[in-house]
């Protein structure tokens, strides 16, 4: 994969992201390793999903470096390998997690619905889904970010730029909802979509002059098509990537920030970011300190 070094400086600015001189681990496969001595108190979440021994996580399928689905057939990515640690920990082999396909829309419903035990896919935590929804983490801080064709034709410098112009999200996406509310887009101005690869493919067809979303999603499709798109490089909101997971699992949130500890100690936090998205964004970041699961 070609590298995309993302200015680092633009990146810490919304991200936070702190320099992590680690290189990368030297254990090769990184396989999350299924901890067969986990046991868990009787009817605790994590000893429901142990005991069966599968667990059902929803995730992106078209998100280069958080989640994708390649050739392989198994979506890969950050997100991915967050899913697979998480499930590691409840002694849960890779072969027993079922990924499902889940697009922003479908994030709170499908929690709601039981649908998928829980959610990683770029999934910002904020006051209004945390109303149907819980969070554990964040594990992660993006930034939303404008994704335009190379060579900036439009000359877009900033959100307040879309104004009159034609631009691309996706529906129940954080992205969308501010481009509406603070930056006043119109539905005639707005395009959503399901999935940002349909929004990418109109930007490069010339149907919409701008896509907005996260910086490391749009950074994904600028590293697979450098000649097409270019990325501003200046977020300008906090998108902190949570987990989510149904409503009323505070023990098992609590559990799953303890696990993000103890992987960002042992180096396994970083090696799942630098064998992901870290081979396109150059700063692994710390693990960010945790929100907190109670109400
Ligand atoms: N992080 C934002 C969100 O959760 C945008 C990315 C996405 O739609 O997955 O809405």
């Amino acid at each position: 994969m070609r590298s995309l070094r993302l200015s680092s400086v633009a990146l810490a600015a919304a991200l936070s992201l702190t320099l992590a001189a680690c290189g990368s681990d030297d254990d090769g496969d990184d396989v999350a390793t299924p901890d067969t001595e986990a046991s868990f108190e009787a009817g605790t979440r994590m000893a429901e999903l142990a005991e069966a021994g599968k667990i059902t996580v929803g995730t992106k399928f078209d998100q280069p470096l958080f989640g994708q689905k390649g050739l392989s057939g198994e979506p890969e990515g950050f997100d991915v390998e967050i899913a697979k640690l998480i499930a590691a920990k409840l002694g849960i082999a890779e072969g027993d997690i079922e990924f499902v396909e889940a697009v922003s829309a479908n994030r709170e419903p499908f929690l709601q619905q039981g649908r998928v035990d829980m959610v990683v896919a770029t999934y910002t935590m904020n006051d209004k889904r945390d109303m149907v929804v819980d969070f554990a983490g964040p594990y992660f801080l993006a930034g939303q970010d404008i994704l335009v064709a190379k060579g900036n034709p439009k000359g877009i410098t900033k959100p307040e730029d879309l104004k009159g112009k034609k631009t691309c999200s996706v529906s129940g996406s954080t992205p969308a909802e501010n481009v509406q509310t603070k930056y006043g887009l119109t539905t005639a101005e707005l395009t959503l979509f399901d999935t940002y690869t349909k929004c990418r493919d109109a930007l490069a067809n010339g149907q919409v002059d701008a896509v907005t979303t996260d910086n490391v999603i749009l950074a994904g499709y600028v590293d697979a098509a450098p000649d097409k798109f270019e990325l501003l490089g200046s977020p300008f909101t906090e998108e902190p990537y949570g987990i989510g997971i149904p409503e009323g699992q505070e023990e098992f949130c609590d559990w799953i920030n303890e696990t993000l500890a103890e992987a960002a100690d042992d180096g396994s936090y970083a090696a799942a970011f630098e064998k992901t998205a870290g081979t396109v964004i150059s700063d692994t970041p710390e693990l960010p300190e945790p929100k907190g699961c109670d109400a």
